[in-house]
Order: structure tokens, then sequence, then C-alpha cells
């Protein structure tokens, strides 16, 4: 089995914490166990900065790894100057094994993070995608309505929402406009049948396999530190909703990362 882990956080101080040996040892498990390639996310300056230099150290012992670079909508208030967050974002991401940007959208679930703010900083991060040719990585939480009314102005720029979490109805509606969706460990859950039937509703060529680590362990390691080895559950999760088996659902999931992060 070939995995590709289409979003991670390596760069996350938990591994640093909670993994024997760190990050790296995590990756070298990972690869053991079949994991060939991680895009590891930025999500403010900082992090993209630690993405790409972990993107440095791949290969042999380690999957391929790759960045993406962006800014979350929750760390959004954290620049008070768009501008120059901006200009430094657009430098980060002319950075070689650098494939997307993100991970970018709005996030709703705490109060604290201006709404306009995340919006501004969304649509700007779309036009430096859109100008770099680059693939944007999509974070949306309690937002669908106002996701999908921007990205209706995006739509020549390929899109990936990662940790898809609304319904079957808009699944379909995204599909239509050849958005590609990323499920993680959420899939694995008793409660999200919502997110299952959402994973069902997706034409195969759209789908991609996801960890979120060091968040959202699958079952049986929910609520424990995530990383991509554990993909293997989820696989075999979308295997068995899709009535494929684990091999070929991550099989398909890992030719659509590629297609989509423009790997070879
Ligand atoms: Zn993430």
């Amino acid at each position: 089995m070939t995995l590709f882990d289409s979003h991670a956080h390596y760069d996350d101080e938990r591994f640093a914490r909670e993994y024997e040996g760190g990050a790296h040892a995590a990756l070298r498990a990972a690869k053991a166990a079949g994991v060939g390639y991680i895009v590891n996310s930025g999500a403010d300056l900082e992090t993209s900065r630690a993405s790409i230099a972990l993107s440095h150290s791949s290969g042999g012992e380690l999957p391929e790894i790759f960045a993406s670079v962006g800014i979350h909508p929750t760390e959004t208030g954290k620049y008070p100057s768009r501008e120059h967050a901006m200009a430094e974002l657009y430098e980060l991401a002319k950075t070689p094994r650098v494939v997307a940007i993100g991970e970018i959208g709005l996030d709703y679930h705490y109060p604290d993070t201006d709404r306009e703010t995340q919006k501004e900083f969304f649509r700007a991060q779309l036009e430096l995608a859109r100008e770099l040719g680059l693939p944007v990585v999509i974070h949306d939480r309690d937002a669908h309505g106002d996701v999908f009314e921007i990205l209706r102005g995006f739509r020549d720029v390929k899109t990936l929402l990662h940790c898809y979490s609304g319904s079957a109805e808009m699944a379909r509606q995204y599909a239509d406009a050849g958005v590609y969706m990323s499920f993680g460990g959420v899939l694995t859950f008793k409660n999200a049948e919502k997110t299952r039937e959402a994973a069902r509703a997706i034409p195969h060529e759209l789908l991609m396999l996801e960890t979120d680590a060091p968040y959202l362990a699958p079952v049986p390691h929910r609520g424990e530190l995530n990383f991509s080895a554990y993909m293997t559950y989820t696989a075999g999760a979308l295997g068995e909703l899709r009535g494929v088996g684990a091999d070929e659902a991550a099989a398909t999931a890992a030719e659509n990362s590629k297609r989509f992060y423009g790997i070879v």
C-alpha cells in the first residue's frame, strides 16, 4: 500500500513532546508503514517557514515531504499589516518544494478572530495562488456558506477542501466545480455518518486522504497523537464505504494527490 498524506503538521511541537525521538522519528516510522509522500501545511508565516525547512529533509529513510504555505483564518489577527504579511508569503511561496497555498479559509467556530479580516486574508491568498499558478488547501470550520461563496469567484484556482466537513449535497456541488476533498481520521468516528455520506457522494477522482497530524487520530487511536502511519485505518474506512478495499482506496487517493499538487 502506498500512502500519500495530503495534509499534516509535523512542525507541531506535540511531536517533540509526545513522540519518542520527535517528528523525524515519527516520519521514519511513517515511511516504514508505507507512507511515501506528505504535504506539510503551514498555518502562519512561522510554521510556513518550518514546513519549507522540513521539506528539505525529505527522502531516504523519510517520505518525500513537500510544503504548503499560508495563513490560517484564526491566525490572521496577528498580522496588523496584511500587505507586509502577503509580501512575505509571496516570497515563501516561490521557494522550491512549495506545492500549494494553505491552509487558508474561514473559521467561525470561535468568535475571537474578526470575520472581515479572515475574508480579506482568504481572498488575498486566493489571488496569490492564482498569480503563481498554485493550488489552494482550504480550511472551512462552521463557515460553509461564506467559503462556498468566495470560492465561486476563484473557479480557475485548483482547490482542495481539507478535512471535508460539509454535507453530501454540498460535496456534490463542489465536485461539479472540480473541487477535491480530503478525509482523515473523522471517517472512522462512530458519530461521523454525515462525513461518510459525503465521502460516498464524491467521484473517485476527487478524493484524497490525510491525517491533519498531530490532530484527529482515527479509531482505534482516537484522542492520541496522530501520525501518517495511522492512515491505514482511514484508508480502510474509505475503502469499505466505497466498496473497493483499502489498497485501491489508498492508491486512488495517492494518485489524485499527486495530480492535485503537481508531483510527478
Ligand atoms: Zn491542518
